[in-house]
């Protein structure tokens, strides 16, 4: 300790040297926050410049703090701008592929907003986890001039185990589960739309088994949660809840018709096709009255006829599934019926690009076997034409004119051209008595004959 002054001078110098060292850290400890600060304002400066280049001078003002998340590894960033009136808030995960990705996104909507008239917009996180996935539920609320607000949402869904953003189609995975969620969000959605006041067609187009209708989306362990943008539904945010475990149930209870609430909406069906012929037939006349209808087909024909069969999709016709070749599945055994439908899905994807939504057993001869197993809703008919039988265009509309009910389901064949001979005056009579032809998955099934 030799070095260690003796006189009161020398310590009054060591105290002060002391505080002057202290000092000094301080200057460093503050320019080191300082830097990563305009470290981090300048990464958002740089790419906020890009896509917005007027908003050059604003990016400077943007204040951007740190807070903690419920999750150790993560914390939710804050960055607002005082000139803009945006506050947006996002997860960080230190995982620059993550981070890059989340950024992008927020900052999408951000630049949106500021080539809006919008007045405020303030971004909050809510998130839910599910095993080692943790979704985050940004919610965007936009203060408009009229003071009305909007809000909307985007999801994140990430994996802590991997590192890596999840996607709705990493979730769902196949086209059977992407069609039995369209299926379910369809059904929850007629649900919620007692009053009528979405048509069928916003709920189809909202529903259609594509990823995109999904992709906004949170897990929250039993359920997946599916979000719609702002203008949906009457400017509210709206969300449908859909138990996962609803998406690998079997469907054991067929449908007969459909709940309108009394609306008039049929559902016209054709069965057996396509056919080379007849149905080209149909098709025409369907679009002429801009009629849209089910067509309950072979595997075999399909496959046989692979050009008519995409012209039905094509068209904006539903596909269902009516077995490979014809076969009486109610005399096979219930593995037997399953490779029968399997076969035929396949088929008829192969030749329209979708997989049938539905099935009809031929017959309408039900293997129960078969229904415990299928991930696909069976449906049957409310109104029988006998236009298989009759072969007669009078005869068949006629039945339609006795039996017409709303929520009919009406069977029908394009492989008779009789049937094709009918279409016309039974659309016409449709018209005038004011029924909207829908598609079978375009409103919810009755199971009650
Ligand atoms: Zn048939």
């Amino acid at each position: 300790m030799q070095w260690f002054p003796k006189t009161k001078l020398g310590k009054v110098n060591l105290a002060l040297l002391a505080v002057l060292i202290g000092l000094i850290g301080c200057f460093f400890v503050l320019l080191n926050n300082n830097q990563t600060g305009q470290n981090l304002a300048g990464a958002v400066q740089k790419i906020s410049d890009e896509p917005a280049k007027k908003k050059k001078q604003d990016a400077n003002k943007v204040v951007v703090t740190s807070e903690k998340s419920p999750f150790k590894e993560i914390s939710y960033t804050t960055e607002q701008s005082s000139s803009d009136k945006y506050t947006l808030m996002y997860p960080t995960t230190g995982i620059p592929d993550v981070d890059k990705a989340i950024q992008k996104k927020i900052y999408n909507k951000r630049d949106k907003y500021i080539k809006s008239d919008a007045k405020k917009l303030v971004l909050s996180i809510k998130s839910t986890t599910s095993g080692k996935k943790i979704t985050f539920i940004v919610k965007q609320k936009e203060l408009q001039q009229n003071q009305s607000v909007v809000t909307s949402a985007q999801t994140f869904t990430y994996n802590r185990g991997t590192k890596k953003l999840r996607t709705i189609q990493d979730v769902i995975k196949t086209d059977t589960r992407l069609n039995r969620l369209s299926k379910e969000a369809r059904t929850k959605l007629q649900q919620k739309n007692t009053a009528l006041n979405i048509s069928a067609k916003k709920i189809e187009q909202l529903t259609a088994p594509t990823w995109k209708n999904f992709e906004t989306f949170a897990l929250d362990g039993t359920n997946l949660k599916v979000y719609y943008q702002p203008h949906t539904f009457a400017d509210k945010l709206t969300a449908v809840t859909i138990p996962l475990s609803n998406l690998d149930k079997k469907y054991d209870v067929p449908v007969f018709s459909l709940n309108t609430h009394g609306k008039k909406y049929v559902a016209l069906t054709f069965d057996d096709g396509p056919h080379k012929t007849v149905t080209p037939r149909i098709l025409k006349t369907l679009k002429k009255h801009n009629a849209k209808a089910t067509f309950y087909m072979l595997g075999n024909s399909a496959n046989a006829a692979p050009a008519i069969a995409k012209s039905v999709v094509q068209q904006g016709h539903e596909i269902g599934n009516h077995s490979y070749g014809h076969e009486n599945l109610s005399k096979m055994t219930a593995t037997q019926a399953l490779s029968n439908i399997e076969r035929s899905n396949a088929l008829i994807k192969k030749a329209t690009g979708v997989e049938p939504l539905t099935i009809r057993p031929p017959y309408g001869a039900r293997n129960h076997g078969l229904e415990q197993q299928l991930s696909q809703p069976t449906v049957l008919w409310s109104v029988d034409t006998l236009d298989w039988k009759t072969r007669n265009a009078a005869a068949t509309l006629q039945v339609v004119k006795q039996k017409l009910h709303p929520g009919a389901i009406i069977l029908m064949h394009d492989i008779h051209s009789t049937t094709a001979d009918a279409l016309d005056s039974i659309l016409t009579y449709l018209d005038n008595k004011g029924y909207t032809c829908v598609t079978i998955s375009q409103l919810e099934g009755k199971a009650q004959p």
